[in-house]
C-alpha cells in the first residue's frame, strides 16, 4: 500500500525563520497534529548536533512544533539519548547542557528537555518484534511511556550506514546503550600498521579503551571493542579498516529492527519529519563544522518512517543525479535499511509525494 509524504520545498540557503516558518506550514498542511490528543505526552525526538557542528536542525523549526503541539492540550517534551562515543552528548547532564548551549533551552524553546535512557543510557525497556536478526530490542524506556512521538531527522550521509536520515534517528538515537552496542556488534575495525602515525587520537577517543600501543602503532583489542566506530571516525590517516561489505548491511539491518520497536507500539501516534537542508557527508555527531553537500530541498512528513526515507533519497537523486547516500559513502548501499524496514512491516517504499 502507498503511504503519503508531504513535502514543502526549500529554495537553497534560506533563513532559520523561513526554514521555521516552512516547518509551521507542513505541520498544518499535512495536519500532523492529529496524531496527539489533548493531555499526551508528546515526545519530540531530535539531535543538538555536537560540539562543532553547526549543520543540524535549528531550534526555532522545534519551537514551531512545541507550540502546535500545545495548543491541542497535549504535553510536549523534546528528547534524544546518550551517545557511546565520548563527547559532549555522553550523559544526560553533559548531554542536557550542551543542548541549552545549542539553543534547546526551555526559555527557547518552550519545552523541557527529558532523556529517553536515563541518567547514562541504561534506563531501557524491552520490546518483543520477532524480527529477522532480533527477537527482542532493547530501546530507551522514557520512548514507552510518551503517548505520541514526532521524529525530526537531518538526512546526512553517514560513515557506517550510508544514510542517517530517519530510521537511523529511530532506531540508534532511540535505542539504549545496549540496543546501541548491539547494533555495532558485527563491527570490528582494525588499525593498518603501514598508515598508522601513532597520532594516539583513537587511543583518546575510544569509549572502551580498547586500543593500546604495539610496536609504536595503535592496536585495537577485538575482545573489548564495541564496534562503536569512533576509531574510524577520528583517524585522519586513513588507518582504521573496517569490512564494510558485511557490517555495514548487519548494522542497517540491525538498526531497522531497533526503529521497528521503537515505533510498533505508537501505532497511528507518531509523524515522520525529515529536514532537506544543510546536508552534509557525516552526521550531526561529528565533532566538526562541515560544509553542506548539496543544495537544500525541503521538509517532508509522513506518518510512515520507510517512506519518508525513500522520499528522501529519491529528492536527493532527482535534485543531483544520486541520492545523498551515494554522494557521502558510494562503497555502502544505504537502500539496505530502507528495504529491510519495509520487509518486516514498518512501512512501505511506495508511497504519493504530496507538494504543498
Ligand atoms: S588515529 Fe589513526 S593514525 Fe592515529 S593512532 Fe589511531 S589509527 Fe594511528
Ligand atoms: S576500537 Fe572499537 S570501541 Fe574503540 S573506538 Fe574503535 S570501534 Fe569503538
Amino acid at each position: 500500500m502507498s503511504s503519503k509524504v508531504y513535502f514543502i520545498p526549500l529554495a537553497d540557503g534560506q533563513t532559520e525563520a523561513d526554514q521555521a516558518n516552512a516547518m509551521g506550514k507542513l505541520f498544518e498542511l499535512s495536519d500532523a497534529a492529529s496524531v496527539v490528543a489533548e493531555n499526551d505526552f508528546v515526545a519530540i525526538k531530535l539531535h543538538v548536533g555536537e560540539h562543532m557542528n553547526t549543520t543540524h536542525i535549528k531550534p526555532e523549526l522545534i519551537r514551531e512544533i512545541v507550540e502546535r503541539i500545545k495548543l491541542k492540550g497535549a504535553l510536549p517534551f523534546l528528547t534524544e539519548t546518550s551517545t557511546l562515543y565520548k563527547g559532549e552528548r555522553e550523559n544526560a547532564v553533559k548531554h542536557l547542557l550542551h543542548a541549552h548551549r545549542h539553543g534547546f533551552g526551555i526559555d527557547n524553546v518552550g519545552a523541557p528537555f527529558i532523556m529517553a535512557d536515563g541518567l547514562s543510557g541504561t534506563s531501557e525497556y524491552e520490546v518483543a518484534i520477532n524480527g529477522k536478526l532480533h527477537k527482542s530490542v532493547k530501546v530507551a524506556r522514557e520512548i514507552m511511556t510518551a503517548d505520541a512521538m514526532i521524529v525530526v531527522s537531518h538526512p546526512t550521509g553517514h560513515v557506517a550506514a550510508g544514510l542517517g536520515a530517519c530510521i537511523k534517528n529511530l532506531g540508534m538515537g532511540l535505542a539504549s546503550r545496549m540496543g546501541k552496542m548491539r547494533q555495532h556488534s558485527n563491527m570490528s575495525p582494525e588499525v593498518l600498521n603501514d598508515s598508522c602515525k601513532f597520532c594516539q587520537k583513537c587511543i583518546k577517543w575510544c569509549p572502551e579503551n580498547a586500543i593500546v600501543e604495539k610496536d609504536g602503532r595503535a592496536f585495537i583489542m577485538t575482545e573489548k571493542c564495541i564496534g562503536c566506530g569512533e576509531c574510524l571516525a577520528v583517524c585522519r590517516f586513513d588507518a582504521v579498516k573496517y569490512d564494510w561489505g558485511a557490517e555495514s548491511g548487519f548494522m542497517q539491518r540491525s538498526m531497522a529492527e531497533h526503529a521497528y520497536g521503537v515505533a510498533k507500539e505508537k501505532d497511528g501516534k507518531c509523524i515522520f519529519i525529515n529536514v532537506l537542508v544543510d546536508m552534509t557527508k557525516d552526521c550531526d555527531c561529528f565533532n566538526v563544522k562541515q560544509e553542506k553537500m548539496i543544495p537544500d530541498i525541503g521538509i517532508l512528513a509522513s506518518t510512515d518512517p520507510v517512506a519518508v526515507d525513500k522520499a528522501t533519497m529519491d529528492l536527493t537523486a532527482k535534485a543531483h543525479g544520486k541520492n545523498l547516500a551515494e554522494m557521502a559513502y558510494k562503497h555502502h548501499d544505504a537502500m539496505i535499511q530502507i528495504h529491510h524496514a519495509a520487509e518486516i512491516g514498518m512501512g512501505s517504499i511506495d508511497y504519493e509525494l504530496i507538494k504543498f
